[in-house]
């Protein structure tokens, strides 16, 4: 069997950077939505075109568009073992294709740490969080600063700052959470797979109670 993750919780809570960190733990693959989304808009595929509009917005790709790409990721032989899905499910009909895409594959979901913090850590991680250029590594001004201003301490690559991290779509963004994918909490919590971790913590700590969590 394989172990598939979900790392539910709002934006800017720390899902990228704990998922790169288990990835690289315990050999699973990190799938990332976001990041696929911005492979394709980099890219400039159909689909980057289309999801960039939304993404400016701060809103939801629609759920067919992003379940057939993250349906194709995790088919990929990588994923064989099991991986830590990112930013997806992030609506009730993307968790209902997440059991389906995993049953096809004969497996099912191991476990959802769902990474709460309140919302001004929220904003205040977003609005200092710098992303790598070439791979999505993520550093903070403040958190976690790296070595030289500006650029990746990974791979030397720039470092930027996502235009859906300015305030007014940061808002925006935690009220599309809100209204769309708290309600995948209660859903994992019924199905015995929800797990709480506090994200407002050192950025080790939080990697630690993930592993601990995953241990159990
Ligand atoms: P993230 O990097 O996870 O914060 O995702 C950045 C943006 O990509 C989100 O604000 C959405 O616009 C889009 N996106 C990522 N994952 C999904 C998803 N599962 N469903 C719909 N849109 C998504």
């Amino acid at each position: 069997m394989a172990t598939f993750i979900v790392l539910l919780g709002p934006p800017g809570v720390g899902k990228g950077t704990q998922a790169k960190r288990l990835a690289k733990q315990t050999g699973l693959a990190h799938v990332s939505s976001g990041d696929l989304f911005r492979k394709h808009i980099k890219d400039k595929t159909d689909l980057g075109v289309l999801a960039k509009s939304y993404i400016s917005k701060g809103e939801l790709v629609p759920d067919d568009l992003t379940i057939a790409m993250v349906k194709e990721r995790i088919t990929c032989p990588d994923c064989e073992t099991g991986a830590i899905l990112d930013g997806f499910p992030r609506t009730p009909v993307q968790a209902e294709a997440t059991t389906a895409m995993l049953g096809e594959l004969g497996e099912e979901l191991t476990l959802v740490p769902y990474i709460i913090a309140p919302e001004k850590v929220l904003i205040e991680r977003l609005s200092g969080r710098w992303t790598c250029r070439a791979s999505g590594h993520i550093f903070h001004t403040k958190f976690n600063p790296p070595a030289k201003e500006g650029i990746c301490d990974v791979d030397g690559s720039e470092l930027y700052q996502r235009d859906d991290d300015k305030p007014e779509t940061v808002k925006k963004r935690i009220q599309v959470y809100l209204k769309q994918t708290s309600p995948l909490v209660e859903h994992y919590r019924e199905e015995g797979l929800l797990i709480e971790v506090r994200g407002d913590q050192e950025i080790e700590e939080v990697t630690k109670d993930l592993l601990d969590a995953l241990k159990k």
